[in-house]
């Protein structure tokens, strides 16, 4: 989340002016690039992939599936892709079956947890949904897990920093995390003890609130994935440069403030791969195809991760599975070298 609360500003701000805003914004959305710009940096599987590695599919805005072993783990999926008007002007917003059942074709029938690192709509909304559809349960923060239930969820793990769960072939550690701010504030913050005080379902954008963001470090297969929605330079993810490197580092990189601590976060996991993270325009259905939201500044992204040269730079298309190359030797910390 981050950009809907920029544009309910900036719509409150230009008052009357509203038609000609949006026009300016649906004319630079014409402008925004997609994949088709950075072929070298988008990897998938081929069929000489290996089968037996931990694959990755891409779901849109911060959405993943990992599989392992006919196991499958989810975090942040979403998929209705609620329209920015819709947002920005506080209406009512709802999953899409449709676009959720469109989504699900595409990934395991069954999977064993979802992970939601914080409550935003483009983070939490459509989970109910998908729990109801895998059977999976839900671990996140307590007000997440209040959301969800009022939203439908039957059942959810409440987990803070320093927790750990193991489930299926997964171990996940749950770790503290920032949520980028705009104009200095966290979007939709409201303290969960307020939000509580309104119990019924939540109707607008403004009411899945932010809670206590998190981030999750996923060992499988004898390899670490570290994944959060963005951040601060406030907290910085654990400091792994003393340790075996991290295999894939997921970033949300939506605003200022997550690329801003990109290099200092890079330095600490050290990551085999960086992945950025919910960069697309998740306004967009996913449909209409991977194109880099109004807001973010993937050539940004690209200088600092060049920077950073043991890592290596990839991009995934929504449901392209990819499949995490074993380190060449994992305790020799040798450099990936960069190529697949
Ligand atoms: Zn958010």
């Amino acid at each position: 989340m981050g950009k809907s609360i920029f544009f309910v500003t900036l719509i409150s701000i230009i008052g009357r002016q509203l038609p000609s805003f949006l026009l300016l914004f649906l004319s630079a959305q014409g402008l925004a690039a997609g994949l088709g710009s950075y072929p070298h940096l988008v990897v998938a599987d081929s069929l000489s992939s290996p089968r037996n590695g931990v694959r990755v599919t891409y779901l849109g805005t911060n959405g993943y599936q990992f599989e392992f072993k006919g196991h499958a783990l989810l975090v942040d999926p979403y998929f209705s892709r609620v329209d920015l008007l819709s947002v920005a002007l506080g209406s009512r917003i709802q999953p899409n079956t449709e676009r959720i059942n469109d989504g699900l074709r595409h990934l395991a029938t069954k999977a064993d947890a979802i992970l939601v690192t914080h409550g935003h709509f483009d983070h939490l909304m459509d989970v109910p949904a998908v729990m109801a559809k895998t059977r999976a349960r839900l671990i996140a923060s307590a007000s997440s897990v209040d959301l969800a239930k009022r939203a439908g969820a039957l059942s959810g793990e409440a987990v803070k920093p320093g927790d750990v769960r193991r489930i299926g072939p997964w171990k996940i550690r749950v770790l503290a995390a920032t949520h980028d701010r705009l104009f200095g504030k966290v979007p939709f913050d409201r303290p969960p003890s307020q939000a509580l005080a309104k119990a019924g379902p939540p109707q607008r954008a403004a009411d899945w609130i932010c809670g206590e963001p998190l981030a999750f470090l996923i060992e499988v297969n004898g390899q670490r994935i570290y994944i959060d929605s963005g951040g601060t330079l406030a907290q910085l993810p654990p400091n792994e440069s003393g340790s075996r490197r991290m295999d894939l580092a997921i970033l949300g990189m939506a605003l200022p403030d997550s690329r801003a601590r990109l290099a200092a976060a890079l330095a600490r996991l050290q990551p085999r791969y960086v992945l950025p993270s919910h960069q697309d325009d998740f306004f967009r259905p996913l449909s209409a195809g991977f194109q880099f939201g109004p807001l973010t500044d993937f050539p940004f992204v690209q200088r600092d991760s060049a920077q950073q040269n043991r890592s290596r730079l990839i991009l995934l298309d929504y449901f392209r599975p990819w499949t995490l190359p074993a380190a060449v030797n994992p305790k020799s910390q040798t450099p990936n070298p960069k190529k697949d």
